[in-house]
């Protein structure tokens, strides 16, 4: 009959996100989070569920949308979203997954919450933003003691309340960030918006903010050129005494992937703000907060990675073509080993990141995370839409198609590399750390020699390296080589200490055997493709 389905797939659902994920079993137990697995298996099965998958989908069909005024002509600078955007925020909230680090302060409890984030994340990316952004407040709000005393309660609250209404009157609040100006983004010292000290001790804000994601926030952490220089402020939407903050959203941006958030072009006519940190010392303050908003990339990218290569791997293992399954052609087996490499590559470098965050004091924790925050946002933000598409190819022509998730994971994936500082901006972060701080270069060193000796290739990667770190000459036009060859280095020290060898040793002959550039699915001979995939697969077949 023309119209039996015959060798479609099902679809991937109703699966454990956490169970099915043997990497990140692994390395949860392994950076310090094994008391939280039980947890995160109950979490993993919830966010694998058909239901929860389409709520992530009913989030990307149906954007949100902007009223300037209500009927009666007032200013009210609402956006609506649609219901499911609203159960995944109370869901991402109500598990702590903007706080649970700062209000539950313990061992692995970053490495906890990084492993709900990354399947949070699975499900649906752009909610992730104001998560992600409320949690990293909390270091640039630090700074301004009082401040933090009246609003980081209810900013840690798990209470998601979506009113347009003043933060006094709620029990959890949300928190933007506003930086980028239309003369620059990553260049932020060109901020033109001007503060305006108030006789209480406030300031007033005047200008136009180019990019302020997830405008429904109910505080915005904002840069401004205050008398003493450039300076962070904090923002709320609506005025303590009930009048809405003149921060008017001018239109919504109109974006190629991230649909279900928002991002608005924003006017500040006057807006009320209180001062975070000193005059002048903008800068270094809100660093505090997008040094975490930097690792989120990581694990949103590598959250997007390994969907990717979930639907990959469970396609392949169910739909056949001359006469086999896709599964069992030498040639996918390539690609989808590849593909389950550079996933799993990606989390254990996010993952190992999440236990320095969980040691602030421990020193060389603290080194390993300034330089390799950088290079981890770089690296893994930059190897993702690459990844997406070659996933999206190995379902085919479906893959393509609007009903599946792959074209959402494909729009989704440059957006972390842009954004929090692009990838170049990356990249002389870390020239910038290696002056400043030439101890975080000791540790990652130190990280690499813990594993020397296991493998000649990596071995040899990492003596040419350090010589090449060494000479200081035309840094800033090769930073891109050093900081990739620095990236792949520590992916292969985590992977040769941490997974199994059929992992590590691929990776490394494919990546650092100087066989040159190469698409996925170039593994050299030897690799044990069936034992990755096995491991990869995120659901029995
Ligand atoms: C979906 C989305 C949401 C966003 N939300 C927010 C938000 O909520 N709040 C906010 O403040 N911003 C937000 N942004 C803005 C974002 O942070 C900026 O777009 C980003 O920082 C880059 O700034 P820019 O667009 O001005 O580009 P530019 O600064 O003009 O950079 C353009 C390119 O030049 C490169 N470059 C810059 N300097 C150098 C250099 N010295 N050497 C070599 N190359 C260099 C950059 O890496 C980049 O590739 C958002 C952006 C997107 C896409």
């Amino acid at each position: 009959m023309t119209h039996d389905v015959q060798n479609q797939p099902r679809a991937l659902e109703n699966y454990n996100l956490y169970d099915g994920d043997a990497a990140l079993k692994e390395g949860v137990a392994r950076q310090g989070a094994g008391w939280a697995a039980n947890d995160l298996a109950d979490f993993g099965a919830a966010s694998g569920t058909a239901e929860m998958l389409e709520l992530g989908h009913l989030a990307n069909k149906f954007p949100p949308e902007f009223d300037s005024h209500d009927r009666f002509g007032h200013r009210v600078d609402l956006v609506r979203f649609h219901p499911s955007y609203h159960q995944l925020m109370s869901r991402a909230i109500g598990q702590g997954l903007h706080s649970s680090p700062w209000t539950e302060p313990k061992p692995g409890a970053h490495v906890a919450r990084a492993a709900r984030f990354y399947m949070q994340s699975q499900i649906e990316p752009g909610h992730g933003c104001p998560i992600t952004m409320t949690f990293a407040s909390v270091a640039a709000l630090r700074r301004q003691p009082d401040l933090a005393k009246t609003w980081l309660p209810k900013i840690t609250a798990r209470s998601y309340d979506p009113r347009n209404i003043r933060a006094e009157e709620k029990s959890g609040l949300t928190v933007g960030m506003a930086m980028t100006e239309k003369q620059g983004g990553s260049d932020v010292r060109a901020n033109k918006t001007r503060a305006i000290p108030q006789a209480d001790g406030s300031y007033e804000l005047i200008g136009h903010k180019y990019f302020v994601s997830a405008p429904m926030c109910d505080l915005f952490l904002v840069l401004a050129q205050a008398p003493g220089g450039l300076t962070c402020f904090l923002l709320p939407r609506w005025r303590p005494d009930g009048v809405k903050n003149p921060l008017q959203i001018q239109r919504l941006k109109n974006k190629m992937g991230n649909r279900s958030n928002a991002s608005s072009e924003t006017e500040l006519r006057g807006a009320l703000a209180w001062r975070v940190g000193e005059e002048g010392r903008g800068v270094p303050t809100i660093l505090e907060m997008v040094a975490l908003t930097r690792f989120d990339c990581m694990i949103g990218s590598s959250a997007g990675m390994r969907m990717a290569a979930a639907q990959a791997l469970f396609h392949c293992g169910q739909r056949s073509a001359f006469g086999k399954t896709l599964i069992d052609q030498p040639l996918m087996q390539n690609v989808l080993a590849d593909l389950t490499l550079e996933s799993e590559a990606s989390l254990a470098l996010t993952l190992r990141l999440a236990r320095a965050l969980d040691r602030p004091d421990d020193p060389h924790e603290a080194a390993l995370l300034r330089l390799a925050t950088a290079i981890g946002k770089y690296w893994i933000c930059k190897r993702t839409p690459n990844h997406a598409y070659e996933a999206m190819e190995c379902i085919g022509g479906s893959g393509v198609m609007e009903d599946g998730p792959m074209p959402r994971l494909f729009r989704e994936s440059p957006v972390n590399a842009i954004w929090e500082g692009s990838g170049n901006v990356q990249c002389l972060d870390v020239l910038r750390a290696l002056g400043k701080s030439p101890e975080s270069l000791a540790a990652l060193f130190a990280e690499l020699a813990a594993v020397q000796g296991a493998n000649a290739v990596l071995d040899r990667h990492v003596e040419a390296l350090k010589k090449d770190l060494a000479d200081p000459a035309d840094a800033e036009f090769r930073a891109r080589d050093l900081v990739d060859r620095l990236a792949v280095a520590l992916q292969a020290s985590l992977l040769v200490n941490d997974a199994p060898a059929f992992v590590a040793d691929p990776f490394i002959a494919s990546r650092l055997a100087g066989r040159g550039q190469h698409h996925y699915g170039a593994l050299p001979r030897g690799a044990d493709c069936r034992a990755i995939i096995e491991r990869g697969m995120p659901a029995p077949l």
